[in-house]
């Protein structure tokens, strides 16, 4: 069976096409400035690249040049659209409308536009725009929704709630529903692979650490809480954004700054995090280069990304009543020994053994262990892969 995932953004369309059988990807690649000028697809097939500089109008455009390039007698992998045995769509955010992965039809198209825009409106529309334009080109391939909120799904009502009023919750679904859930789905289920044991038996904290980050509770293979909220602009400080910050000082900073509510959530969206704190960079290699050159903002920039995180692996561990593995993933988490060592250093108390020279060796892609031997918490390295994930689920579905 062969999966092809889509991740559709306002101007951009990533895709990998999955055999599921070995689980090999076999062609990946993704169009960029799709509606502007100088659209390019950048495909990847048979051990070959090409890139396509092809005017892409909307993402319909976007998808049969895709699709032509999974034919393409260079770095094609199929002879015919038929191999495609389905389509795994990411989507960002499913309200209280969509519990798990769904097969797209008519009306959940329709649920999908009206309900959940709202919800996420830089990502939601661009995930519906893909969804159409490979219905077009594809009307007889069945296609799957997968959503980044549903592993999330689990929580319990104490943890998702915010202290409102709970008709207020009722009538307009104001809540927590977290993100990045194929990922912390994903190294948690990996986690316990790599363990040895079973995802049932294990109290296990996943911090998803990339542009945006998340951290999550995940108890018995269950999500039980997370660090992101209504949206993602919620939890810890991010590249651009805030994370969490009490209500009324952003009343109080729009006022002095003469902005409207909605400029208001934009600054805290966009200009805010350890871009606004450091007054350098949202990337954390340039913070780190900048920590090296003796910038003092850098340094407290990267000391309150770990601190706050920090706090969220202690936060989960007494929420759950116990710890035995916290695990790192995406760019940073992945990549940036300096913030692991920071979030783990001091948390001896609940059984964590920090092995500084495992946490400093280079990522190689693998799965790595950063605590000692002897560590009753442990702590690891894993490179997520949200991909195989939407491209799991969707197999499943049919
Ligand atoms: P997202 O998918 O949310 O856009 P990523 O998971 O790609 O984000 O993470 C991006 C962050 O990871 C950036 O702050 C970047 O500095 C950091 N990072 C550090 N080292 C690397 C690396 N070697 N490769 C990619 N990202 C890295």
């Amino acid at each position: 069976m062969k999966i092809l995932v889509v991740n559709a953004g306002s101007s951009s369309l990533k895709y990998q096409l999955i055999d599921m059988q070995t689980e090999a990807v076999l062609a990946k690649g993704g169009c960029e400035r799709i509606g502007i000028n100088g659209s390019v697809l950048k495909a990847k097939g048979n051990g070959k690249e090409k890139v396509y500089e092809k005017d892409m109008p909307n993402h319909k455009v976007a998808i049969e040049l895709v699709l032509n390039a999974l034919h393409d007698e260079g770095i094609g992998v199929i002879k015919s659209m038929d191999e495609i045995d389905a389509v795994g769509h990411r989507v960002v955010a499913s309200g209280e409308y969509f519990k798990k992965t769904t097969l797209v039809t008519p009306e959940v198209l329709k649920t999908l536009e009206e309900k959940t825009f709202e919800l996420a409106p830089l990502h939601n529309p661009a995930a519906a725009t893909g969804v159409r334009a490979c219905m077009e080109v594809m009307p007889k391939t069945p296609m799957a929704l997968v959503f980044d909120t549903s592993f999330h799904s689990t929580m319990p009502e104490k943890a998702y709630l915010y202290g409102i009023d709970y008709e207020d919750y009722k009538k307009y679904g104001v809540r927590k529903y977290g993100a990045h859930g194929t990922s912390h789905k994903f190294v948690s289920a990996e986690a316990a692979k790599y363990l040895g044991k079973k995802p049932g038996q294990l109290k296990i904290v996943t911090c998803h650490l990339g542009n945006g980050s998340s951290i999550s509770a995940v108890d018995g293979g269950k999500c039980v809480d997370t660090s992101m909220g209504f949206t993602p602009l919620a939890g810890v400080l991010m590249g651009t954004r805030s994370g969490d910050i009490d209500a009324s000082a952003v009343e109080f900073l729009a006022k002095k700054k003469g902005l409207s509510h909605s400029e208001a959530v934009t600054y805290l969206n966009k200009k805010c995090g350890v871009a606004g704190i450091s007054g350098v960079s949202s990337d954390f290699r340039d913070l780190e280069a900048g920590l090296e050159k003796g910038n003092e903002r850098c340094a407290l920039a990267l000391e309150m990304f770990s601190y706050q995180t920090k706090k969220f692996v202690g936060a989960y561990a007494a929420a759950m009543g116990g710890l035995d593995c916290i695990v790192f993933t995406a760019g940073i988490g992945e990549n940036t020994p300096i913030v692991r060592e920071g979030v783990c250093k001091g948390l001896e108390f609940i059984g964590v053994e920090f092995d500084s020279n495992a946490n400093a060796k280079k990522n190689d892609g693998s799965i790595r262990e950063i605590s000692t031997k002897n560590s009753k918490v442990k702590v690891l390295v894993i490179p997520t892969n949200e991909e195989l994930v939407i491209a799991r689920e969707t197999a499943e579905l049919l």
